[in-house]
């Protein structure tokens, strides 16, 4: 191994090969800090033909490659297993932003630059970068690509596939595709595009983007909804799609007790009801004509819905600090429900019309299980993706309700698919749901997906051990 390390020296600089255990760790280490890898060293090139170039010796040398973003990923996908025989390839510093090109709406970025960063240069531009996660000012374009990242604007501007038009990939064999074609038409063949985003690093590096830019709308405008039921939102939800048309932008659904949670663990967010619901929805519009019009159509449509009885309450937000507060109880939810102690987490989606039904059989069915345990349920309805946590009933420690995670799992997994949904909505399979697609996934697309596997990635020395 002295070779390939030295050899790796020699193509991005002793100073960005870490060996040492402590410089490794943070890149070992996963977020949620639940597992730490192991690996051989921590690579750091500052170009595509230097990652090119690590990757030919990784190839020659037989050494597995973990491509790294910002680390960010919730899947275990982007740190490498304990075996200690991969090598973590670190974007980061391919950090540039290339061109913006206002006229054609697009925007060439390098795979390390930070999501942040690339709604900033956009905003510099007078666009729009539409892509927005709470975990923005640390993750990387290449690693939103790579796990095909949803967020909060996915029902108006698509997840990150949809806003994605050309990529530059260095393949296993070290070579480099310039796929990096700004255009919205090109049927010239099979989509290789679409093959690497979100395919978790397992078949290539990406490492650069076309990506898409719209122009900046005049006006946002946020509002919170109280209701009694899940049915009301879905309700909610389809008037908001006929009379808001295309402006539609964010639907989330927000459960009592995530409110309940958040008022605990963050009392400085204000409660906008004095009353409490058991539903909440967060709902936001992009207005192209201005803040009136914006003010006066959610007034108007929210109106509409309180005199039929659709829902019990709203609050508009007049000011910015106020839709900020709004979008503070939203985001600070997994915070809050981290504070409260372990929980077990599902990412899923289903069709939306499904939802309510979903909601209310999951919900018998696991309190028939583990009779008081909280469901801590939000997420982006309008996409029919739901986060589905499950918190333990008060009083039971933390240990003896995760012993039951993987009955949870299984019967919250299964709930999906008999409803035709997906146990991954938008954080992807790394090595966490491995196993799991398994179950959900028939033998014909398990077999097409090693058959793609294979065929880029002979030597399996591409994110080993992820999604396959
Ligand atoms: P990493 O974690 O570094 O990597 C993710 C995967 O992509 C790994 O498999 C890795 O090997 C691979 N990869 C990374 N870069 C490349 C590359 N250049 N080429 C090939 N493969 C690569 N996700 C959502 O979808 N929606 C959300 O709303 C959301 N909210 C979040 C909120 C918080 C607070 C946190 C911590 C995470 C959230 N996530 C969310 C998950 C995560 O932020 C996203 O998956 C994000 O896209 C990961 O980007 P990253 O740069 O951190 O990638």
């Amino acid at each position: 191994m002295d070779d390939f390390l030295q050899q790796c020296r020699a193509v991005i600089g002793s100073q960005y090969v870490l060996i040492d255990n402590a410089d490794r760790e943070p890149y070992e280490t996963e977020w949620r800090q639940r597992y730490r890898g192991q690996s051989l060293a921590v690579l750091r090139p500052a170009s595509t033909s230097e990652v090119a170039d690590l990757v030919k010796l990784c190839r020659q040398f037989k050494i597995g490659i973990v491509p790294q973003g910002g680390n960010t990923g919730l899947v275990i996908g982007g740190v490498p297993d304990s075996s200690g025989n991969s090598v973590v390839l670190s974007l980061c510093r391919l950090n540039k932003i290339r061109t913006i090109d206002a006229a054609n709406n697009t925007i060439t970025v390098e795979a390390g630059c930070i999501l942040k960063q690339v709604q900033e240069a956009a905003d510099a531009g007078q666009r729009l970068f539409p892509l927005s996660l709470a975990s923005e000012g640390t993750c990387t374009i290449g690693g939103n690509l790579s796990s095909n990242a949803g967020g909060t604007a996915v029902l108006r501007y698509g997840n990150t596939r949809e806003l994605c038009l050309g990529l530059e990939v260095v393949n296993a064999n070290g070579e480099i595709w310039d796929g990096l074609r700004g255009l919205r038409k090109d049927n010239t063949g099979y989509d290789l595009r679409d093959l690497f985003i979100g395919a978790e690093g397992s078949l290539g590096i990406i490492t650069a983007a076309v990506m898409k830019l719209y122009p900046k709308p005049k006006a946002i405008q946020t509002a919170l909804v109280a209701l009694y039921s899940p049915s009301a939102a879905l309700d909610l939800l389809n008037l908001s799609r006929e009379e808001f048309g295309p402006a539609l932008t964010g639907f989330e659904l927000i459960s009592a007790i995530c409110v309940e949670l958040v008022h605990k663990h963050f009392p400085d967010i204000p409660l906008p009801f004095s009353d409490a619901y058991p539903h909440y929805v967060l709902l936001e519009i992009s207005d192209h004509e201005s803040a009136s019009h914006a003010a006066q159509l959610t007034e108007s449509v929210l109106e509409q819905a309180l005199e039929s009885g659709m829902i019990a309450d709203a609050v508009i937000a007049d000011s910015m600090s106020q839709t900020n507060n709004l979008w503070k109880l939203r985001e600070n939810i997994s915070m809050a429900q981290a504070a409260e102690g372990k929980n077990i987490k599902h990412d899923i989606s289903l069709p939306s019309s499904c939802i309510p039904d979903f909601m209310k059989t999951t919900a018998q069915l696991l309190e028939g299980h583990v009779n008081g345990c909280r469901l801590v349920c939000f997420g982006h309805m309008g996409d029919g993706n739901l986060h589905y946590n499950i918190s333990p009933p008060v009083g039971v420690s933390d240990q003896d309700f995760i012993s039951n995670q993987e009955a949870i799992h299984r019967l919250v997994h299964d709930q999906v698919h008999a409803y035709h949904g997906s146990i991954s909505a938008e954080h992807g399979i790394g090595s966490l749901k491995r196993e799991e697609i398994l179950r959900y996934k028939s033998n014909v697309e398990i077999q097409m997906m090693h058959a793609i596997k294979s065929a880029l990635d002979p030597d399996n020395i591409m994110n080993p051990g992820k999604i396959l």
